[in-house]
């Protein structure tokens, strides 16, 4: 078997323990970006997240990919500086679109307008992005490495969440501050009451909730145990059956986490999940199903 030097990392991350895919996913994300529907990312308060159908779950960057060069604030800017390629002045990174970490006032006003323009996210620790800048319908230059600045709004959040171990100024940040570890080692976060999957990290307790239901709506509430009796649980009635498990940093790539969409008998077979058989959900699967 010959194999390229993608394919040879891709073979061994298989070897290790990764998933399948999980490594081109994180190529993509770190040198180039992905173009995405917004609203198949999970916007939280301690981060943005990316959710594959298998369960991969990490941080990104969200940004706004085109830049409009007729716009009253890049307009004039673009002109005195369009010879150049790439822009690196600070007037016209200023009046480029910021890219976002956490859900802010700015994105939630996005979302209410339907979120015009396209979408891209990534995880570019050096702060640079590939965007576009068009004109009308037609793409007037590509930029592989535009630096952009992180949201002011989105950066007020993580600081006041971090306490005294913020102070991230706009100026000096870059993603890679926040990016690219695992989960079991960002500071931010807090702890959230009888959750149902304790080994979930402190840094994801905030917005489990959120990542759980996306999970579970993504995997279409189907049971991923082995040996599942009633791995089908879609039905409205048997959703609340359904558990979200964190299973632990991929062996690859330490800053992508592996969910599982279990049903309560599956989740608290998982090692220190006893305390699940006396929770409500486990009678009510019981109820439904009987002692299995
Ligand atoms: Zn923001
Ligand atoms: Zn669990
Ligand atoms: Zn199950």
């Amino acid at each position: 078997m010959r194999l390229t030097r993608f394919a040879r990392l891709e073979y061994a991350v298989s070897m290790v323990g990764g998933k399948p895919g999980l490594s081109l996913l994180a190529r993509q994300l770190a040198e180039s970006s992905e173009i995405v529907d917004p609203d198949s990312l999970v916007f939280g308060e301690t981060g943005i997240y990316r959710l594959t159908p298998g369960g991969a779950l990490t941080q990104v960057a969200f940004f706004r990919a085109d830049n409009d060069i007729d716009s009253d604030t890049l307009g004039p800017l673009f002109e005195q500086h369009a010879h150049h390629g790439g822009f690196n002045g600070d007037a016209v990174v200023d009046a480029l679109h910021h890219y976002h970490l956490v859900e802010c006032p700015v994105l939630v006003e996005q979302a209410l307008h339907a979120w015009p323009g396209e979408y891209a996210i990534g995880q570019h620790a050096a702060g640079r992005f590939p965007v576009s800048f068009t004109r009308g319908a037609s793409t007037v230059i590509e930029v592989e490495d535009q630096r952009l600045k992180p949201c002011p709004a989105c950066l007020e959040r993580i600081n006041k969440r971090l306490g005294r171990h913020g102070g991230f100024d706009s100026g000096r940040f870059l993603p890679g501050d926040l990016l690219g570890q695992a989960f079991e080692r960002v500071p931010l976060g807090s702890t959230a009451p009888n959750m149902s999957c304790r080994s979930v990290p402190e840094s994801l307790r905030t917005d489990w909730e959120r990542i759980e239901k996306a999970l579970l709506a993504l995997t279409d509430y189907r049971c991923q145990g082995e040996d599942c009796p009633h791995p089908e649980l879609s039905d409205p009635a048997h959703r609340p059956l359904m558990q979200a498990h964190y299973s632990g940093h991929d062996v690859g790539f330490e800053h992508f986490a592996h969910l599982r969409s279990l049903c309560v008998r599956c989740h608290l077979q998982e090692a220190d999940h006893g305390y699940l058989r006396n929770r409500v959900s486990h009678h009510r699967y019981q109820q439904t199903f009987g002692h299995v």
